[in-house]
């Protein structure tokens, strides 16, 4: 498994020999088992860094038992490791937001609000440590229901899933399990006894990704190749189709194709909410 990460990062040129690393870890078998196989890696380029952070997006009885988990991981690799969460950077918690109710007023759903939110923290978590670059845990299996998730959407400013986009200020993502199928990380994880939280979030059958994964797990169960071949062929297209230029958002200087970005729009709408 080492060496296929190893041979992913080298192919896609995903990281540099000097890049101080934010892994973001959620404390599930996908996030501990990249943490594990980067801090491998990366024993052999001693001018990196790797920093562990995980979000606390503040879901009841969901997250807490996560932080003690990838904490004591965390420290058994030796890799320093930070929580920030949702309450203390956002001044809510997710669980809050759904109580309130503002989220049917909103038309959206708890991972929305929940995704879009935990990469604006891993934004501002990167910049307070200082890291060159974002290492997230998707695998091959979740880049292709983003894009299948993208498409349904009707999404017309496709990028690139985890793969490093030098964008000006904007602080590259990457995600080195990109050619891993999930199945080969779970016995990965469990081989490893990686100690990873079992606990299903309880929103997450509220998601179109949900959807999305039971049926592709079905799709690629009669056809096993599916999956890398969607990958190679839709990002052959993406390629073919050009990137447009991204403009900034005005209140958060973050890259954006509009003027506001989504994560600073509905923020703004759920502190409005939540203030009557
Ligand atoms: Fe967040 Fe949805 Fe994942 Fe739960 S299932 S952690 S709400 S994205």
């Amino acid at each position: 498994m080492v060496d296929r990460v190893r041979r992913t990062i080298s192919r896609y040129n995903l990281l540099k020999y000097d890049d101080k690393i934010l892994v973001a870890i959620s404390g599930g078998k996908d996030s501990l088992s990249l943490l594990k196989i980067l801090e491998r890696i990366e024993r052999d380029f001693p001018h990196s860094r790797l920093y562990a952070v995980m979000i606390d997006e503040g879901i009841g009885g969901y997250r807490a038992g996560c932080v003690a988990v990838a904490e004591r991981f965390c420290s058994a690799l030796g890799v320093p490791f930070t929580s920030l969460s949702f309450k203390n950077l956002f001044g809510f918690t997710l669980s809050e937001v759904v109580k309130s109710g503002v989220l049917e007023d909103l038309g959206l759903t708890p991972c929305t609000v929940c995704g879009i939110f935990r990469r604006k923290a891993l934004t501002i978590a990167a910049r307070r440590l200082g890291a060159t670059v974002i290492a997230t845990a998707h695998t091959l299996d979740d880049v292709v229901q983003t894009y299948l998730l993208n498409l349904l959407k009707g999404e017309v400013n496709m990028k690139p899933v985890g793969l490093r986009r030098e964008n000006g200020q904007a602080i590259p993502r990457v995600a080195p399990l990109r050619l891993t199928p999930q199945r080969e990380i779970a016995l990965y994880a469990y081989l490893e006894n990686i100690p990873f939280q079992t606990t299903t979030c309880p929103y997450t059958h509220t998601s179109m990704r949900d959807r999305v994964r039971s049926f592709m797990a079905w799709y690629a169960a009669n056809k096993p190749e599916a999956l890398f071949s969607f990958l190679k062929n839709f990002e052959r297209l993406l390629e073919k189709a050009g990137q447009r230029v991204e403009s900034r958002c005005e209140i958060c200087g973050e890259p954006s194709s509009r003027k506001i970005c989504r994560a600073c729009e509905i923020e703004l709408l759920i502190k409005d909410r939540l203030r009557r």
